[in-house]
């Protein structure tokens, strides 16, 4: 469709939706040689378009497609000397190929709502059945991705028509997550 706004291949024909008891599957890098392969048992939750600019994505895409799982159920699986750690002080910590430049998981696991969970890229296994993209975040830092402010309002629209909502931070139930850990922490939420 001509001038249609590319925002990643994964969302760009459409929004799949995910298989029900979905029994994950086997992310592979990018390397044809003796690729990272790290293991996914289960389904992912909160699967999003993210526009930060810390998430990786592929060639040409605008967004990274990005999704959480409990971290117990990630496993390293094969050729996990190649990964490096992208950025100590990151909340997420994730992990790259150093060869390909993929990142194939991200544990949080300082003190965090989050910790106990890992990012991961659903798009990198051939299975299919991964928990559709449920909304777009950060969607305004797509500008300090390199995005033209002027291409913002095209971009938005683009994401309502695939029937997501383009939030500028995460998502309602995340964000109260966060704040339901800040609160807890402060003692202003007691149970
Ligand atoms: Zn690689
Ligand atoms: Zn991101």
């Amino acid at each position: 469709m001509p001038g249609t706004v590319l925002l990643h291949p994964v969302i760009d024909k459409g929004i799949r939706p995910g298989a029900e008891n979905f029994a994950g599957g086997t992310l592979l890098c990018h390397c044809l040689d003796n690729p990272v392969k790290v293991t996914v048992k289960g389904q992912v939750a909160h699967n999003h378009a993210c526009g930060c600019t810390q998430c990786w994505k592929p060639e040409g895409a605008i967004v990274s497609i990005v999704a959480v799982v409990p971290t117990e159920n990630v496993t390293v699986s094969a050729n996990g000397d190649k990964l490096k750690l992208v950025n100590p002080d990151a909340t997420i910590r994730r992990h790259a190929c150093k060869v390909c430049g993929v990142h194939m998981h991200g544990p949080v696991e300082k003190d965090h709502a989050f910790k106990g969970l890992t990012f991961v890229h659903p798009e990198l296994s051939r299975e299919d059945g991964w928990q559709a993209p449920q909304f777009g975040a950060f969607v305004s830092s797509l500008i300090e991705g390199g995005v033209k402010p002027d291409k913002m309002a095209g971009i938005r629209a683009r994401f309502h028509e695939l029937g997501l909502e383009p939030y500028d931070c995460l998502s309602p139930t995340l964000m109260d997550a966060l704040a339901i850990f800040a609160a807890k922490k402060s003692g202003v939420l007691k149970e």
